[in-house]
């Protein structure tokens, strides 16, 4: 990261404009003293889709506040750059709203800037009306069983953030070197991690997938992967479009046990909603008396009824070899369907391990109220329970579920909680970035404005234009801070 010294330098146009809307800022915060209404000012700590729908309601819905996001790296839009999966453009085009929100003359990104240590929750409430934060689940959910920590096994969020272009996982190079890979979990992000590792590599060239998966998937080894659940089909997680993306991939069969399907027709008849009905029906297609899927010479499959209990090693112990599984049947349990073993066991050997049992928030700073049982923010609507001013939304909010929609709404009902909290509030000028700048720049951090980004964005264009790909990202955050600062 650059100096104090270095960021002075080189921060003239992000700067200037700073210092232009805070000018402006003052002469309204004057106004209050002689009758007219103050402008508010309040900020969102992280710039995923839960941070900018919560500016985008916040700046629509009240015509006199200043919004300042504030998020730890220097390039925005969280898991939507760095999660969803790169053949999936479509998904990524609310970048292009929230692009439009943030060139508001009333929003200030602040990017790579560290809540929790370039700065304190306790000092942005001091600056501001109302804090929301909203810095998602950057943790994973571990096995807890012996073995978890041999190499070849992974967390989903590594290999996702590695061909997602996560800084911090740009050196994994995972050895794909392997023919059988075992994904543990069954949902969305599970078949995304199969979906990509067995996508023909002419058709992710097209992404914006990382030049270094790219190479390694070209020369990856795997021929089947296995998907393995605890419970059975009726509980699996994933959505219909993920299925069918896997059911239709090119040069890849579907694998599945048509012994895991009896019975299922019967349930079909019954009152189930509508979503898992058409999920289901799509998988009993798929078995092989079903008439839906591809031929092909790799291929995958779903394997119900497992839990791990170890990861075993290879004969040498110098790597994962193999999955020890407790076999499971299903027992009602209230409303659900509980997985307990049966008493028997089964060893799979395989040479790759993804665990994708789900996302996980962290507590940000001690100050922050934090149930780590839940691993969430205890709320109430996105209000922090017994502290006022203090809000969240997204992830941290509702814990690690849900597709960018349901984010939208969950941060929409937080934005309207600080509007009804904010606009009953006595005034007094709270300072905003202003008061925060000069902490910041004693760390020497060196704050990336929404121009800024917007030059990082052109040269990842720019490189991509050359690769006919929508862009190649920067993977080295002292190379994104070289190409913000111009
Ligand atoms: P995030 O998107 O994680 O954003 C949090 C932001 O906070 C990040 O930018 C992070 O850098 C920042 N931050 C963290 N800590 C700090 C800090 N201390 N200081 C400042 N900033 C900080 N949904 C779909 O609709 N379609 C999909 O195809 C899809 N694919 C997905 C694939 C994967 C692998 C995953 C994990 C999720 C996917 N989702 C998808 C779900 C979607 O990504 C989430 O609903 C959404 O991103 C949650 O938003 P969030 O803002 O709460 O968290």
């Amino acid at each position: 990261m650059l100096g104090f010294q270095a960021s002075q330098r080189l921060r003239p146009l992000w700067l200037s404009t700073h210092l232009r809307s805070h000018n402006s800022r003052h002469v309204t915060r004057n106004c209050c003293f002689t009758g007219v209404r103050r402008k508010l000012h309040a900020c969102v700590v992280g710039s995923g889709p839960a941070g900018f729908y919560t500016v985008q309601h916040l700046l629509k819905n009240n015509k006199e506040i200043r919004v300042d996001l504030y998020e730890r790296l220097p390039v925005p839009f969280g898991l939507v750059r760095f999660g969803v999966a790169p053949d999936h453009p479509d998904v990524k085009n609310v970048i292009n709203s929230f692009t439009q929100t943030a060139h508001s003359e009333r929003f200030t990104f602040c990017g790579n800037v560290m809540v929790g240590r370039d700065v304190m929750v306790s000092d942005l409430q001091e600056a501001y009306d109302a804090v929301v934060l909203s810095y998602g689940a950057e943790d994973d959910q571990l096995l807890r069983i012996p073995g978890e920590q041999l190499p070849g096994v992974y967390s989903a969020r590594a290999i996702v953030g590695w061909y997602n272009g996560l800084p911090e996982n740009k050196d994994l190079m995972p050895d794909l070197n392997v023919e059988t890979a075992v994904v543990l979990g069954q949902g969305n992000v599970a078949l995304d991690l199969a979906r990509i590792l067995l996508t023909p590599v002419d058709l992710l060239r097209k992404t914006d997938i990382t030049g270094a998966a790219l190479d390694a998937i070209a020369e990856s080894k795997i021929k089947r992967i296995f998907v393995v659940g605890r419970r059975g089909p009726l509980q699996v997680a994933f959505t219909i479009k993920e299925l069918r993306e896997m059911v239709n991939l090119q040069g890849v069969r579907t694998v599945l046990n048509p012994s895991d399907f009896e019975g299922i027709e019967r349930v079909l008849l019954e009152n189930i909603p509508r979503p898992r009905r058409r999920l289901t029906e799509l998988l009993l297609k798929s078995t092989p008396q079903g008439s839906a899927g591809c031929v092909g010479h790799r291929e995958w499959g779903l394997l119900f009824h497992r839990s791990p209990v170890q990861i075993l090693p290879t004969a040498d112990g110098e790597r994962v070899g193999g999955i020890h599984f407790q076999l499971n049947k299903l027992e009602a349990s209230g409303d659900t369907m509980k997985a307990v073993p049966t008493g028997n066991s089964e060893d799979m050997p395989c040479g790759l391990v993804l665990r994708s049992i789900g996302y996980r928030s962290l507590p940000l700073d001690p100050d922050v109220p934090f149930d780590k049982r839940r691993g969430v923010i205890p709320n109430n609507r996105g209000r922090v329970e017994g502290r006022a001013g203090l809000y969240c939304s997204g992830w941290v909010k509702r814990g690690p579920q849900g597709v960018i929609a349901t984010t939208m709404n969950d941060s929409f009902e937080t934005g309207e909680a600080v509007l009804e909290d904010i606009s009953n509030r006595s005034a007094s000028p709270q300072a905003g970035f202003e008061s925060i700048r000069p902490k910041l720049a004693s760390r020497g951090v060196q704050v990336v404005s929404f121009g800024d980004w917007t030059r990082i964005d052109r040269v990842e264009q720019e490189r991509g234009l050359k690769l006919d790909k929508p862009r190649e990202k920067i993977l080295d955050v002292q190379e994104m801070l070289t190409h913000a600062s111009g």
